[in-house]
């Protein structure tokens, strides 16, 4: 019998879950996100049907009311969401916060936080790493928390934290040693969980940022913020390394997400192809339409192989960042060629709001820059992978 990666026949792999995703998208038509987009409103009625359904608590234990599942099903989750007419963006964070929070949180942080998490009652949705002068350079972030006393003092800012006007926690990277007085750049970093209801006001400030997609993302301002000692999660200074687990964790689901966008577009442009007649034949006749339709449909399979072993990897505890990496290069690339394609086979009507076809263009559009730009991927698999010399 064939197998993936993860031990389970080719055939059924999550066909019950996959099934049962695309019943709840169903309920969300284009008509649903066009909607939206008109006020860069959030789609609150999605992410709540998701959530009664437990799909965001896919990766949360049992015990705290998830469904425990691996890393595996919940990519198939979000692969299952972006082959609809839905996106994820509003609510997959959920998902890949809990690569830090499962992996190093305390016990009584995980009983504080989760089954508020798993239920709905609580949000955490953002993930504030990326800092305006500082880039893809993370370990240069410059936010700080100080300790005093029971508390670290936070300064600073972040840039592009999605989702925080919306969300109740926020994990957050900062200093806790500056730079100067640590061996390694990766060190003197730490994580946080942060309650965002009691901070918003109290030295936090949240300003929204317009973008090309209704993606909901802000810059969060911290002007002597005050929070508990215990929202730190882990060892204090070993933060960058628990990161490392949500960013692996993160790629993985996010290239499960491109890969829901690459197979959308390759239904439609199949379709259209195959129903729209042009000098009196299926435009989808043409080799000029139906090859690079072919092309991105190869690319997307391959994709496939490399998140089953990516998350794989993951659930396993092995490590993954070369194949979290590959994964996100390979499915954002298939997306995007999927989404060329699709748009050409559209032709003037790729560019009609009502076809849907150019706001999942503009969404998929993002997996090519964020969370890490293609360049950052490929200096990875070319230092670490290849043993090629460090290029930044
Ligand atoms: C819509 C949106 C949502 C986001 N959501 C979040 C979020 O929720 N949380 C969060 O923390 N961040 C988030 N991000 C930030 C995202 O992760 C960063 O934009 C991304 O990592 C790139 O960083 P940068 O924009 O600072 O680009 P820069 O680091 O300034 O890079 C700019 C360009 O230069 C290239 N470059 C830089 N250095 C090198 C080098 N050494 N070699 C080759 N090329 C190089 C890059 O590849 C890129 O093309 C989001 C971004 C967007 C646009």
């Amino acid at each position: 019998m064939t197998e993936t990666f993860t031990g389970i026949p080719l055939e059924q792999d999550y066909v019950d879950l996959r099934e049962a995703v695309a019943k709840v998208c169903a309920d969300f038509p284009g008509e649903y996100w066009r909607g939206l987009e008109k006020n860069d409103d959030y789609p609150s009625d999605f992410v709540n049907a998701m959530t009664k359904h437990g799909y965001l608590a896919a990766l949360i234990p049992e015990e705290y009311g998830g469904s425990g599942l691996p890393l595996r099903a919940a990519t198939v989750i979000l692969e299952t969401i972006h082959a609809t007419d839905c996106s994820a963006a509003a609510c997959h964070a959920q998902m890949y916060t809990m690569g830090t929070v499962l992996r190093h949180g305390n016990a009584e942080q995980k009983q504080q936080y989760l089954p508020g998490i798993a239920s709905g009652e609580l949000r955490l949705q953002a993930f504030g790493v990326s800092e305006p002068t500082t880039g893809s350079d993370t370990t240069q972030l410059q936010t700080r928390a100080t300790r005093d006393g029971d508390s670290y003092i936070v300064n600073g800012q972040k840039i592009w934290t999605s989702r925080a006007l919306y969300s109740d926690l926020m994990l957050l990277l900062a200093r806790t040693t500056p730079a100067d007085q640590v061996k390694k750049r990766t060190e003197g970093i730490s994580t946080f969980l942060i309650d965002l209801r009691e901070a918003k006001g109290n030295g936090l400030e949240i300003r929204p940022i317009e973008t090309m997609i209704n993606h909901h993302t802000t810059s969060v301002h911290f002007d002597d913020l005050r929070i508990p000692a215990s929202s730190l999660v882990g060892e204090e200074g070993r933060g960058f390394r628990y990161i490392l687990d949500s960013m692996n964790a993160e790629r993985t689901l996010l290239a499960g997400e491109s890969l829901g966008n690459a197979r959308y577009f390759i239904r439609r442009a199949v379709e259209y192809a195959n129903e729209r007649i042009v000098f009196g034949r299926p435009i989808g006749q043409n080799q000029g339409v139906q090859l690079p339709i072919a092309r991105a449909h190869a690319e997307a399979e391959a994709a496939d192989l490399m998140i089953q072993k990516a998350a794989a990897l993951f659930d396993a505890e092995q490590p993954a960042g070369a194949e979290a990496n590959m994964a996100r290069l390979l499915s954002a690339e298939a997306a995007w060629n999927a989404a060329e394609a699709c748009f050409e086979t559209f032709g003037g009507f790729a560019f009609a709001r009502e076809y849907d076809i150019e706001r999942k263009w503009r969404e998929a559009r993002l997996a090519r820059t964020a969370p890490i730009s293609t360049n950052l991927v490929l200096t990875h698999i070319a230092q670490h992978v290849l043993g090629l010399p460090r290029s930044y």
